[in-house]
This record gives C-alpha cells, structure tokens and sequence, in this order.
C-alpha cells in the first residue's frame, strides 16, 4: 500500500528500508522485505529521491537517460510505475517522499561521474532533509530496525543517508550493501576502509523471499540493462551474491552496524 506521507505513518513496522533511489529497496534488501510470516509486522520503503525534474538536464543526466530503457519523456513516471510494481511484488508498504535526485537537484555541483560517485557538497539541502527524516522516524517508529545504505560505491545520495543515519540513530542503525555496487570487487572493502569504527556483519537469511526480490527488481525494467546487463545477467548475478553472503548455506542478504 502506497502511503501519501509520513504522518500516515501508523503500522508497527518491523523493518523501514530507507532508499536513495528508485530501485535501491529492491535491489539491496527485497529478500528480507518481501514475504514476513503471517505473525510479524509489515515492512515499510521510504524511497527520497521521486521527484520529477526540469528538463534542464547535466551531463550525467544525459549520459544515465542515454542508457536507461526509457518509453517516453515522462522519466519519473516510468519509474514510478516500476516501482508500484516492484512495492507490489514485494508485499510491502511504501512512501515517496519527492525529494530530486543528486543530478537534477544540484547539476552543477554533481554534474559527471567523478562529481556524483564522491563526497556530498556541504550545502546540499538533502543532508538537513534526511537528518529531519531520521529524527521524525526514530520518535513515530521507535520499534522498527531502520536499515540505510551502507554507502558502498559512492553515490553521494547513498552517502548522506549514511552520514545522516550514523549522526542521528548511533548505534541503533542498521547498514545494507549496496547493490550493484557491492558485487564489483574489492568495492566492500574499500568502503569499510574508509569507515571510523569497528563494524560487524550480520546476514540475514532470506530462502524464502530471494523469488520475489528477483520478481520486484525485473519490474525495473528502464534500470535492468544498464545495471546488469539484461534480466537473465540479473538473476544470476542477484542469486550468486544472495549465496555468497549466506554463512550455513542458502540465501541471505548481509546488513552492518557499528560495534557499540
Ligand atoms: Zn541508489
């Protein structure tokens, strides 16, 4: 169920994705929030960037629209519709929150490559939006495991989620890898180089919903070509990493948080 906004906020959630992007719940945890068993609490998405821009577009932009699948001008639209589907296919709760996106929202600070996959720019008004939204969220869900991109990859979306999540929730957050950036080598452990702390995996077994994480993410359709390579590419990929991250066997998704 689409929620309008964050005063509608009323389930006793057991787990709130907070996603950068259009895609990111799916891709990164749609095996832990797809299918809970009957007993527990549903599970919410809060996805920030869903706005819809100018058409005034940067280079990058440009570049990301020239690889996407895209039916028509209606950018966000289309990925709207993907991610109606995906919510859909994942059985979850879900909110956008209407924020722009890094390259429409700042196109001359984050306008290639090199300017978007680094640090956020002290002044993006992203960071104080997040910083409010994790606030808001830790009082009207206190129960709720909050889990927010771990970072890996550099995208300075991710990025801010991170920092502001650490600088309002401590201890109490939850990190998810970031995927398709974890599953390029070596791009994990570079990320927690950099981290200050000491950090502790946990994964989480996910058997029963890694279908229906591969279901959701193939609902993004304009994203699959470029992030994998075509849908088949996409399952594989997504069914080798969900083996890889297991510790007893089967299928897990791996979440981090700080050791207290
Ligand atoms: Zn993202």
């Amino acid at each position: 169920m689409q929620l309008p906004d964050l005063d509608a906020l009323h389930a006793p959630y057991r787990l709130v994705c907070v996603a950068p992007h259009l895609d990111d719940a799916a891709l990164s945890l749609g095996g832990m929030l797809a299918a809970p068993p009957a007993s527990a609490a549903p599970a919410l998405v809060i996805t920030l960037c869903t706005a819809a821009p100018t058409t005034d577009y940067n280079a990058v932009a440009r570049e990301f629209h020239g690889q996407w699948d895209l039916e028509s001008d209606d950018i966000v639209g289309q990925r709207k519709r993907e991610d109606r589907a995906a919510m859909a296919e994942l059985g979850v709760d879900f909110i956008w929150l209407e924020v722009l996106d890094a390259i429409y929202r700042c196109p001359t600070a984050y306008h290639s490559r090199e300017t978007l996959f680094a640090a956020p720019q002290a002044d993006d008004p992203l960071i104080p939006f997040v910083t409010g939204l994790f606030a808001g969220l830790r009082r009207q869900l206190p129960q709720a495991r909050i889990v927010v991109p771990l970072g890996i990859g550099e995208h300075v979306d991710h990025l801010i989620c991170f920092a502001a999540a650490q600088h309002v929730l401590g201890e109490a957050a939850w990190y998810y890898e970031d995927i398709p950036y974890v599953l390029r080598p070596g791009a994990l452990e570079r990320r927690l180089a950099a981290l200050d702390g000491r950090w502790m995996a946990q994964p989480v077994t996910i058997n029963d919903g890694l279908t229906a994480k591969v279901a959701a993410i193939s609902a993004y359709r304009s994203q699959i070509g470029e992030l994998f390579g075509g849908a088949a590419p996409m399952e594989r990929q997504i069914r080798e990493y969900a083996a890889a991250v297991a510790d007893t066997g089967g299928s897990a998704e791996r979440l981090w948080r700080i050791v207290p």
